[in-house]
């Protein structure tokens, strides 16, 4: 589709107008072409008397804007903002804070959170949808876990569970770390029966699975602990270490990003896309406290 862009002046070269970027997000929403998001058809008329087209649907008239039904819906920040920030969340290293991105495109604190928040919800969201497959190797580790804390889970530490796949599997090799819920953890941590909640929800049934929790292994036989260290690397380095209300999606973003990397596929091009066909999530919901 389009290529990675290697420096902030290639970024401005192919996404520096808005007309640009509301082409570019129009190829993420409609890869194949226009399809109704009504009756599923596939012609239309563009109307583009305005500064953000429309899209009318040939068979029941419905009018589609490119930011409808995209992460992008709702905001009122410009399209070129919205790029740039997608080009600063997949470059190699280190990523971007909201911190970083506020200064960078010139917009709130706020903003630049919610903005980075709402790329992280479409990840999560894809996420939640795909299983690993293949050879299955899943480890326990823990976040943010104090030296010396002694047999019994201390209460700032959060425990996970870490897999990856066989990079046999090319075209799906992935990585998923999983802060396990409250209810599936005993007083020492992660345990054996909670194994079962990981295996059902993100692993496929026909995978061959390898777990390590509860049994003596040596360290090199873990193959999926790297990755956790990577990822607490990462956010010690990008965000100064976080709490447990949005780690999770911190941990999405750095399973997508490493994911994209080990298939050598193009993280721009799928974020891009995946920002492009996601539902968009409000402020108040991701600030909601937990139930
Ligand atoms: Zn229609």
């Amino acid at each position: 589709m389009f290529q990675m862009p290697q420096s902030l002046e290639q970024m401005n070269e192919e996404f520096g107008t808005e007309e640009s970027c509301i082409e570019h997000l129009i190829c993420c929403k409609w890869p194949n072409g226009f399809l109704c998001p009504r009756c599923g058809h596939t012609s239309c008329y563009r109307i583009a008397s305005r500064r953000m087209p429309l899209f009318q649907c040939t068979s029941c008239h419905y009018q589609a804007s490119p930011t409808s039904g995209t992460v992008m819906e709702g905001s009122r920040t410009p399209l070129c903002k919205w790029f740039v920030a997608l080009h600063y969340m997949t470059r190699p290293s280190p990523g971007t804070s909201a911190m970083f991105l506020s200064k960078a495109i010139k917009v709130t604190y706020k903003t630049a959170w919610l903005m980075l928040h709402k790329i992280r919800y479409a990840i999560g969201l894809q996420d939640a949808e795909t299983q690993l497959c293949g050879f299955v190797h899943v480890d326990k580790a823990s976040y943010a876990r104090p030296d010396l804390s002694g047999l019994f889970l201390h209460p700032r530490e959060v425990p996970v569970f870490v897999a990856t796949t066989s990079p046999e599997f090319e075209h799906a090799h992935a990585v998923k770390i999983k802060i396990v819920p409250k209810e599936w953890l005993s007083p020492t941590g992660i345990d054996r029966t909670s194994v079962t909640w990981f295996k059902e929800r993100h692993v496929q049934p026909d995978a061959t699975f390898f777990c390590t929790v509860g049994k003596y292994t040596h360290r090199t036989e873990k193959r999926a602990l790297p990755y956790h260290k990577m990822a607490v690397s990462w956010i010690n380095l990008t965000f100064r270490g976080l709490g447990r209300r949005h780690l999770q999606a911190y941990l999405n973003e750095f399973c997508f990003m490493i994911g994209s990397h080990l298939r050598q596929s193009n993280p721009f091009e799928s974020i891009a896309r995946l920002c492009g066909s996601s539902r968009t999530i409000t402020y108040r919901n991701l600030t909601r406290p937990a139930s």
